[in-house]
């Protein structure tokens, strides 16, 4: 029994690990694959605001379920199940209103409290979800990357009618876009990068732009009868993006931010009023999963193209250099446990 952490920042550590017999509403899970997300490397690198060290990271988890507390009557020793890392009270005014994930008293696992890279994790039961036994289990870990771009596309809006400008075709732009064309969205994708450019080509882009001044101005000119894109989503989590998007939405048009800047950036309020724009930031996902489990076990997205690179546990070192030293070639590179 192993858990990987940060010991503190750029100190990756493999410690052994012991289990935690689930208390009243609990479930142990044996973790089997885990994927290693943008956020990880921002943790191990020392800029996630809401991290203390030493950390056992790790939010993209599947596994079976070695035991259960009492009380808990959904779930059964050797389930298959996805977790939710988004921890909530229940009681405070976001949860009452369904957005649990912006809980007062947030905790996220991998972040504010130790989370799911080691073989057993013991969290709340409601924070599973039943996947089918039949869906490989590669696949399974992506539904919390997955339910990121269900969770901002639910915000905004997203359907056949809306031409999508997504800015970043990293794993999270590139989930976006797979769920965007999922609802029948027409789909442009900007990057800076070719080869992340390529990847949102295989993913359904409509149209794929370098994201280099004047560029995507240009690309979406033509959009809705020069209109401009009717939704737009910052996937790359640039501040200084927001000016230009406000610039080149539709009327009506709706914006989606994902990113944690705290550097400040100019907007005019006339391009917002003027055109009724509305802006959505939106933090990780609101009892998405089960919809993103549907559409894995219907087969309706392309995850196993996402994977890139698979490595033992025991190599999550060799895992963590792969990903820093080349991020634009490697989409999602899972740990098996
Ligand atoms: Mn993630
Ligand atoms: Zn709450």
């Amino acid at each position: 029994m192993i858990a990987i952490t940060v010991e503190e920042p750029l100190v990756l550590g493999i410690r052994q690990d012991s289990q935690t017999m689930p208390g009243p509403g609990e479930i142990m899970v044996s973790i089997r694959r885990a994927g290693i997300c943008g956020s990880d490397i921002h943790i191990l690198e020392g800029s996630n605001p809401f991290v203390h060290y030493p950390r056992i990271i790790g939010h993209e988890m599947a596994g079976t379920v070695a035991a259960v507390g009492t009380g808990v009557t959904d779930m059964d020793v050797g389930d298959t199940v996805v977790i939710d890392p988004v921890i909530s009270c229940g009681n405070c005014h976001s949860c009452g209103i369904g957005r649990p994930n912006v809980c007062t008293d947030l905790e996220v696992l991998g972040v504010h409290r130790d989370g799911g890279f080691r073989s057993f994790v013991t969290v709340p039961s409601r924070n599973a979800v039943r996947v089918s036994q039949d869906l490989p289990i590669d696949v399974a870990a992506l539904a919390e990357p997955f339910s990121i771009a269900a969770n901002i596309l639910s915000l905004t809006g997203c359907t056949e009618t809306d031409s999508l400008l997504i800015y970043g075709a990293g794993p999270i732009g590139l989930t976006v876009l797979q769920v965007a064309k999922l609802k029948g969205a027409r789909c442009i994708v900007a990057d800076l990068d070719d080869a992340r450019l390529e990847f949102a080509h295989e993913f359904g882009a409509d149209e794929t732009v370098r994201a280099e001044p004047g560029n995507v101005r240009l690309a979406v000119a033509s959009e809705t009868g020069g209109l401009g894109p009717t939704v737009i989503v910052d996937a790359a989590g640039e501040p200084d993006l927001l000016a230009e998007a406000l610039q080149i939405i539709s009327p009506a048009g709706r914006i989606g931010l994902l990113g944690f800047s705290t550097r400040p950036v100019s907007v005019v309020q006339k391009d917002i009023v003027s055109k009724e724009v509305a802006i959505h930031g939106s933090r990780l996902n609101r009892r998405l999963l089960p919809q993103v489990v549907k559409w894995l076990e219907n087969g309706d997205l392309r995850p196993r193209a996402m994977i890139r690179e698979t490595f033992a546990a025991e190599d999550a070192e060799a895992a963590f250099a792969k990903i820093r030293n080349t991020p634009s070639l490697t989409i999602k590179v899972q740990l098996e446990f």
